[in-house]
């Protein structure tokens, strides 16, 4: 990921709307989408305060309840659905529909023993398969009857980085899903982006799909999921001139 330099890292910044910039003495003033990311998603000091984590955690809490719920979703008939997406920052609904889910079997289907444990602290911790290994994926979906273990990796970024985002979570846990193959387990990565402005990768629908999640319920989680990460960003967005903010 492209770093800049100390000086262009905190400066002051313009409001998403354009509307004018705030000053304070010290800082440059900057405009346009490479603040508002500053703000929302490459601020060192905003990070290590864990506002970022705090976030993502948020919506973590939103996507593990959802799944939590899959278990009890069985065989989908054919679905037709809009597209929840943004346009220039503004959501709306796709005009087209498409048309998924005909008679594919569900990543869950065949077997009732699936635990859903995610690293949060309230939620049920993960199997000892995966806790004896240094990663921590943010969401395991396990069977033990079954050797099936999904591990759902969930990312906040700033929508022009979402691939990115993708990329990275698939390689990071490329070995640990080899390993766990290796072990007899039929394991795979699902990395999902939740922008943080509010726009739903692709991901995310195909990860609901895939647990049978489908119809006004997919619909409604994933504007869920959108709502949080973008009330999260809204947050963060309005504390961005607290002084000890930019001090790196
Ligand atoms: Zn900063």
């Amino acid at each position: 990921m492209a770093r800049e330099g100390p000086k262009r890292e905190c400066r002051k910044y313009q409001s998403l709307d354009g509307s004018g910039v705030e000053g304070m003495s010290g800082y440059f003033i900057s405009i346009g989408r490479q603040t508002a990311e500053h703000i929302l998603n490459s601020c060192k000091v905003a990070l290590s305060q864990g506002r970022y984590t705090w976030r993502h955690n948020r919506v973590l809490q939103e996507l593990a309840s959802v799944i939590s719920t899959a278990k009890g979703e069985i065989h989908p008939s054919s679905t037709i659905s809009t597209v929840f997406t943004t346009e220039g920052g503004v959501k709306k609904w796709h005009g087209g529909s498409i048309l998924i889910n005909i008679h594919r079997k569900g990543l869950l289907d065949g077997c009732d023993d699936w635990v859903v444990s995610a690293d949060l602290p309230e939620w049920e911790r993960h199997p000892d398969v995966i806790r004896k290994t240094a990663l921590r994926p943010d969401i395991v979906i396990h069977s033990a009857s079954t050797q099936q273990i999904i591990m759902v990796e969930l990312a906040v970024p700033y929508e022009s980085r979402m691939e990115e985002a993708h990329a990275f979570k698939e390689g990071k846990y490329l070995d640990l899903t080899k390993e766990l193959k290796k072990d007899g387990y039929e394991a795979k990565v699902m990395p999902v982006e939740i922008g943080a402005r509010g726009f739903v990768g692709s991901s995310a629908y195909g990860l609901l799909s895939k647990l049978s999640i489908g119809g006004n319920k997919r619909i409604k989680a994933l504007r869920l999921l959108a709502e949080t990460a973008e009330n999260s960003s809204r947050w963060i967005w309005s504390r961005r001139n607290e002084r000890l903010l930019h001090k790196d």
